[in-house]
């Protein structure tokens, strides 16, 4: 059988680095991202993942990354940031949720997904949240809500461009203990992981341009 390479972004820490992990463990190939290349490096070595340096928000870092990962077959799109203060009172961290959660995703999708259709087979899992949805009510401090809004535009848009040997889909890991989620949230990164993990592995016929928590369908 093939084995698959992934590539996490954001898989230093907190559920990028539970999603990589369980891909190891899904038997994948799998490339730890992350902006810290020491931190890169120390979450590889326990298992023995290889790892890249990248800054989501530079586009000289996303082309050096790819360039240096070769083959990949899924792309997970995990690095976020949090940044407080209402919407309007903070530019930077408007730009910088955009830059990060949207423009990122979009050029490495970009970078990486005609490699995948010519292969025929391809993986690309958006880890979004339930702040993103419309339905849910955009929630979240600065610009967090309008940039997992957009990333969830961008998986439908992705999924409908892409032939149907890409899956492109959106998930929402829930409230997760990490440094983003805080201590008090109720679920492990692992627990976050798991959809994002479940969509990284689907099978030929698995749905494309949906958004997924607990393996179930959302509304966006
Ligand atoms: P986290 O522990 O704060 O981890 C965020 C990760 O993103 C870190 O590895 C961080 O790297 C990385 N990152 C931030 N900016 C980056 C950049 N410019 N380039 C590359 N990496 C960058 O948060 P988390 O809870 O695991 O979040 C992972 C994803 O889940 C995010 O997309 C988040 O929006 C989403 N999510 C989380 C929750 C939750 O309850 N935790 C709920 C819904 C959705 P550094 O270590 O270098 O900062």
């Amino acid at each position: 059988m093939v084995q698959r390479t992934a590539l996490v972004t954001g898989a230093n820490r907190g559920i990028g680095l539970a999603v990589a992990s369980g891909l190891v463990e899904a038997g994948l190939s799998v490339v730890i991202a992350a902006r810290d290349p020491a931190a890169a490096a120390a979450a590889a070595r326990p298992l023995g993942a290889r790892h890249v340096q990248l800054d989501v928000g530079d586009a000289r870092s996303i082309e050096s990354a790819v360039q240096a990962c070769g083959d990949v077959d899924v792309l997970v799109n995990n690095a976020g940031v949090l940044r407080p203060g209402r919407l309007l009172d903070n530019p930077e961290g408007f730009a910088e949720s955009l830059a990060v959660m949207v423009h990122g995703p979009y050029l490495l999708i970009r970078a990486l997904a005609p490699a995948m259709v010519d292969r025929g087979y391809g993986r690309i899992v958006n880890v979004s949240s339930g702040w993103g949805s419309f339905v849910e009510g955009i929630g979240g401090p600065s610009g967090y809500g309008v940039a997992k809004a957009a990333l969830n535009a961008l998986t439908v848009t992705v999924a409908r461009d892409l032939p149907d040997t890409v899956l492109v889909n959106a998930m929402c890991p829930g409230w997760v203990a990490t440094r983003m989620g805080g201590a008090e949230a109720p679920r492990s990164p692992e627990q976050g992981a798991d959809t994002a993990v479940w969509l990284s592995t689907l099978p030929d016929a698995g749905p494309s341009g949906g958004f997924f928590r607990d393996r179930r369908p959302i509304p966006w």
